[in-house]
């Protein structure tokens, strides 16, 4: 974890700063950790042909879910933890804890003091 800058982004107001712990996950690194997952599920998948009756639905079954967690995987691209700052709404020293992953979707989070709704912007990587 890092320390970094981060923008909140109100839906009246100005942006502010605040700071926030970050791991970030560089795309080569999503990139190997989707791809063993896709990869995992396929083995599975072609070994569940020996159990009888399970491999009627297993053998497509693992593979397309391996699939489908290694495309959740590979758009996480940072995980936060906390955020601290000073909220723009009740200006009281906020600590947002374990805020979670970051994907290209919008996150939301609120202030512990008020629950002033704020968009987490990071800095681009
Ligand atoms: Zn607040």
């Amino acid at each position: 974890m890092s320390s970094e800058q981060v923008t909140l982004r109100q839906r009246k107001g100005e942006p502010v700063e605040a700071t926030a712990e970050v791991v970030r996950y560089g795309s080569g690194e999503r990139t190997t950790r989707a791809g063993s997952i896709a990869g995992a599920g396929v083995v599975l998948g072609g070994l569940s042909i020996l159990i009888p009756g399970v491999h009627l639905i297993s053998t497509w079954l693992l593979p397309l879910l391996g699939l489908g967690i290694a495309s959740y995987y590979y758009r996480i691209r940072a995980k936060v933890g906390r955020i601290t700052g000073t909220c723009p709404s009740c200006g009281e020293a906020m600590s947002i804890s374990d805020v979670g992953t970051v994907t290209d979707e919008a996150v939301w989070v609120r202030c512990d003091k008020c629950s002033h709704p704020l968009e987490l912007v990071l800095a681009e990587s």
